[in-house]
């Protein structure tokens, strides 16, 4: 296994491991707005990419199309196609050098794929308000020259402030919409998990 596939499957792997951890505090966020489920699906989604043989796969970038298709067939609702999304357009613009700029472009790339498909914009109160940040971040990073492990550190902590300007935000989008009126003062919890997704990079890239 190369050295940048071993650092991608470790950190999917992780990601696995903490929405098992977490789904019940997940679908607890999601019972305020929704129906209570965000949870169970992000631990469904990714307890299917953990069955997947990592060692079959010859790149990163497989690795992320795989967790792609795995939250796009196992994930109903509205986080299955648009998390799959997600890791499925990062892995296709996925630079296997793995520099800042190559991840500030595909997670750019990913970003404008869930916009493409939830039509969500910022302030919208969705898990796009956690991912423009991160994805604005990186290429800041980029254009300051940060090395990797700055960049994603500084992404993760974009992406948990993204996360928490959710609290204040009036929903817009998803089932939240449906309770518009009640929506601020609680956090989205697609935010939350995107937030999870880019701290547990921190901890294997770079
Ligand atoms: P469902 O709403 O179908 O029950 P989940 O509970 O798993 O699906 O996921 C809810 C999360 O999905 C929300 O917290 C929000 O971040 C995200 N979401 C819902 N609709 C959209 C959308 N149109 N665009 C972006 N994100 C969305
Ligand atoms: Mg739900």
């Amino acid at each position: 296994m190369g050295a940048g596939l071993k650092m991608v499957a470790g950190w999917l792997l992780e990601c696995s491991r903490e929405f098992a951890a977490r789904a019940d505090e997940l679908d607890e966020l999601d019972r305020a707005l929704g129906d209570g489920d965000h949870g169970t699906n992000m631990r469904r989604g990714f307890a299917a990419a953990e069955t997947l043989d990592l060692d079959d796969l010859t790149s990163s970038a497989d690795a992320m199309r795989h967790v792609g298709m795995a939250l796009v067939q196992n994930v109903g609702g509205a986080s299955g196609p648009l998390f799959g999304t997600f890791f499925l357009r990062v892995g296709a613009s996925w630079d296997r050098s793995l520099s800042t700029a190559g991840i500030a472009r595909a997670v750019r790339h990913g970003v404008d794929g869930v916009q493409a498909r939830g039509k969500a914009k910022a302030g919208d109160k969705t898990m796009v308000d956690a991912l423009l940040a991160a994805a604005d971040s990186l290429e800041a990073s980029a254009s300051a020259g940060d090395e990797l492990s700055v960049a994603l550190d500084k992404a993760a902590s974009a992406a948990e402030a993204g996360r928490d300007a959710t609290v204040e935000m009036v929903a817009r989008r998803g089932r939240a919409a449906l309770k518009a009126d009640e929506s601020v003062g609680v956090v989205d919890p697609g935010a939350v998990s995107v937030a999870l997704i880019l701290r547990t990079a921190v901890h294997h890239i770079g």
